[in-house]
């Protein structure tokens, strides 16, 4: 094989482990990636704290509904007792009962309230919880997909790695130093000629510079310098 078409599949290489190495690097920059996941978890906690936040408010309104209800009970009691005889003292407990009555149902009004506001963030929190688990499952498999196509491009990367070492060995030393050197600065270090033209820089090709290349000799272009090859 001649040394043109031996550094032009030099550079098919290259290309291919390039993009590999550039599939790695965006892999590994989304391993581990969870910011979505983290997101959700912290606004999932946050609504969990006001949920219990509003059941403590819930407790102590039904509680001050059954302290009050006890208190009537007795006032009640004392007053349907016989015991008292005096009208004057009878009117005082009804006013004590009355306002009493008045108070919790106040207290009453509060506890369905507060119970409205639960139910309705018990329901968010539970929302939250199942969009939580799905967000954190599809995050597992995304991770483990990643890890998996990671692997595929580490082998698919070595075996490449050592296609070029092979090639390279194969490959007179000079024509190898001239193609990084150009590779380096250009990055595509050998262009094919199509209808007599660089494809590395859109130039018409002397004739002398055609004919010197056909012979698959390394012939660099006269305007970009680039390695001329025939396909
Ligand atoms: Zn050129």
């Amino acid at each position: 094989m001649g040394v043109v078409r031996q550094l032009y599949q030099l550079q098919e290489i290259d290309f291919e482990l390039e993009s590999a190495e550039q599939a790695l690097v965006q892999i590994e920059g989304r391993l581990g990636e969870n910011q979505a996941v983290v997101t959700a978890q912290e606004e999932f906690v946050m609504e969990q704290r006001r949920l219990e936040e509003l059941q403590r408010q819930q407790h102590a309104a039904e509680g001050e509904v059954d302290k009050l209800a006890a208190k009537l009970a007795s006032v009640e009691e004392e007053m349907y007792s016989g015991r008292i005889g005096n009208p004057k003292e009878l009117a005082n407990l009804q006013h004590e009962a009355d306002g009493l009555k008045s108070r919790r149902g106040q207290a009453e009004d509060r506890t369905l309230e507060v119970m409205e506001r639960v139910a309705a963030v018990e329901a968010r929190v539970s929302a939250l919880g199942s969009e939580l688990g799905r967000m954190e499952e599809e995050w597992n498999d995304e991770q483990l997909r990643l890890e998996a196509e990671g692997e595929r491009y580490k082998e698919l990367k070595a075996g490449l790695e050592q296609q070029r070492r092979q090639l390279i060995s194969d490959i007179d030393e000079e024509a190898v130093a001239i193609y990084e050197d150009i590779r380096r600065r250009k990055n595509r270090a050998v262009a094919s000629v199509e209808q007599g033209i660089c494809r590395g820089c859109g130039i018409s090709l002397s004739t002398t510079q055609l004919q010197q290349a056909k012979g698959d000799r390394l012939v660099q272009c006269s305007s970009c310098g680039r390695i001329l090859f025939f396909a």
